[in-house]
């Protein structure tokens, strides 16, 4: 059984990663969605500092909740807190994704994977490494849209993720895209295999290069809405020194 305890960062032994980008203006977002704005309210001369902001819940570093793709599924407050603490899992496939913009995860790939690191945990996070997290500061490289309008993104195929479901009991997965799915994808498979299957989304992770492929866990703390379809999120790693 792995584990990490408090005791490890404190020691020196592991160190705490954030895989959430800033939430600020000018950032990708996904069609649809509404950018962050924030507006200042007071400042220190007032007496102290403070602002508001308006966000999408899918705008950043964010998590999909089951009710995003399904009626009566559980909405962002709704999901158990014990599900959004996991076994890391990550699966690098930036080789593939710089080849192949529409580079899809499929079930065979899952296996390969499996078969070279070991059977992935129940209720892990799989995380899919794009290498998409380094376009973040280039809106139109990260969303990749072609002539037509339409996105161009690596993702998860719908087969391996009802695999990591049924098989593997995961918690939910996450990506450094804009979308579980790929960019092009209308059906939306791979987020209806998710949240239909009652587990969460995370997407635009960054920083996913400074973590193994196994062996660290991941905090997932998305904003408690009431009734929210998703909402922003902080996304932490422990990771082994
Ligand atoms: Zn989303």
């Amino acid at each position: 059984m792995f584990s990490l305890s408090l005791d490890d960062v404190a020691n020196g032994r592991a160190e705490v990663v954030d895989l959430t980008h800033d939430l600020r203006e000018g950032t990708p977002i996904f069609p649809g969605g509404i950018p962050f704005t924030l507006e200042p309210l007071t400042q220190l001369s007032d007496g102290y500092y403070m602002n508001s902001f308006v966000s999408g819940e899918h705008t950043g570093t964010h998590v999909d909740a089951p009710a995003h793709f399904g009626k009566g599924l559980p909405t962002v407050d709704e999901i158990p807190s014990t599900n959004l603490v996991s076994q890391g899992i990550l699966i690098d496939v930036q080789a593939k994704s710089s080849a192949n913009s529409d580079y899809v995860l499929t079930l065979i790939d899952l296996q390969e994977w499996e078969k070279a690191n070991g059977r992935i945990p129940a209720h892990a996070l799989v995380i899919l490494n794009t290498g998409w997290h380094q376009r973040w500061e280039n809106p139109d490289r990260y969303l990749n849209r072609d002539e037509s309008g339409a996105l161009h993104s690596p993702g998860f195929a719908a087969d391996a993720v009802r695999y990591l479901l049924k098989e593997r009991n995961v918690n939910g997965v996450g990506i450094d895209t804009a979308s579980i799915d790929p960019g092009k994808s209308t059906a939306f498979e791979a987020h209806k295999a998710v949240l239909q299957g009652g587990r969460y989304g995370v997407e635009n992770l960054d920083n996913l290069n400074v973590l193994p492929g196994r062996g660290f866990s991941v905090v997932v703390a998305p904003m408690k809405i009431s009734r929210g379809s998703g909402a922003p999120a902080r996304v932490l790693a422990i990771v082994p020194r």
